[in-house]
């Protein structure tokens, strides 16, 4: 690569909001397979939004928000946010001994009570019936949803559906790296019904649910042993190993800095197409340099 090639095409990415941390991404770019996209912040706007409550038999939705408010006030999860913006309005109890589940959900003790807050595998592993909403809970995720559940002494008191919208340019990237001939595929902690649902409609059939945060990085390396190369593109602190760890790291530039430290290449408008743009952008780079 000649030096003047890589300051051309590095400038011009950096015109365009696309951030080249080193002249070999440049290079490496040209050479995927494979893009893994993080979904929650990455794929989707990272902005989520509750959409509905479900309450179980005897319960109401004054309990279900207060100790759901009450857990999550020691959350810094964006799921959290979502949460306690929802249930602004209602007073949330003291909690005592609050920890983080990770890649689950979150726990907390509320007058002697344990709350357990959640996805479905955080219930079945407590073996927390979730009786008449066990079905109303698979319906919300095959629309798509992520739904949290909250059970008080092992008991369910209710859901809570979450939906987080899809960037809108999600689709065309996902259309044009496929035309190049670049697989596609989605890595979350969501689950699968959610997560599937979600790729479906942008257009994703390879879908990696259920990981959790320190088995990201694994998932990239399984397919680097398969002999791929590997563009991962995240925004989160969870993310940051696989991004180290794949051949071309692409970070969402309105993530977190440690996924920007972690990366190789910045996208600095958040934007999914902008990974097209790298690539084509690295294509034209080393067609000059011959
Ligand atoms: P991702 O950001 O890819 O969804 P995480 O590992 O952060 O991955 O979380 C995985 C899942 O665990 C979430 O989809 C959610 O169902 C559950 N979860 C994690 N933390 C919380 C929390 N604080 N409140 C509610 N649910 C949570
Ligand atoms: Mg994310």
């Amino acid at each position: 690569a000649t030096p003047m090639a890589i300051m051309v095409g590095t400038g011009l990415g950096a015109m365009n909001g696309i951030l080249f941390k080193n002249a070999s991404a440049l290079e490496d770019a040209t050479k995927l397979n494979v893009v893994i996209f993080d979904k929650t912040g990455t794929l989707t706007m990272g902005h989520p939004e509750v959409v509905g409550l479900a309450i179980a038999v005897g319960a109401t939705e004054e309990q279900l928000l207060s100790a759901a408010a009450a857990v999550e006030a020691g959350s810094d999860h964006p799921l959290a946010q979502a949460i306690l913006r929802r249930a602004a309005n209602v007073k949330a109890p003291k909690t005592t001994g609050f920890g983080n589940i990770e890649g689950k959900g979150a726990q907390a003790e509320i007058n002697g009570k344990i709350v357990l807050l959640g996805n479905k595998l955080l219930m079945s592993e407590n073996n927390i019936d979730l009786g008449e909403l066990g079905a109303k809970s698979e319906e919300l995720q095959g629309a798509g949803r992520t739904v949290v559940h909250l059970a008080v002494d092992r008991k369910l008191v209710g859901l809570i559906a979450i939906a987080d919208a899809v960037r809108p340019t999600a689709v065309e990237a996902v259309k044009s790296l496929r035309a190049r001939g670049v697989e596609v595929a989605m890595l979350t902690g969501d689950n699968q019904g959610t997560a599937e649902r979600i790729a479906q409609s942008i257009g994703i059939d390879r879908v990696f649910a259920n990981v959790l945060p320190g088995d990201k990085a694994g998932k990239v390396k399984e397919l680097q042993s398969q002999g791929k190369k590997v563009g991962m593109v995240g925004d989160g602190v969870n993310d940051a190993p696989a991004l180290t760890q794949a051949d071309v790291g692409f970070a969402i530039g309105a993530g977190t800095d440690v996924a920007m430290e972690s990366a190789d290449i910045v996208l600095m408008k958040s934007d999914p197409f902008d990974v097209v743009g790298a690539i084509e952008l690295s294509h034209a780079t080393l067609r000059k340099m011959h």
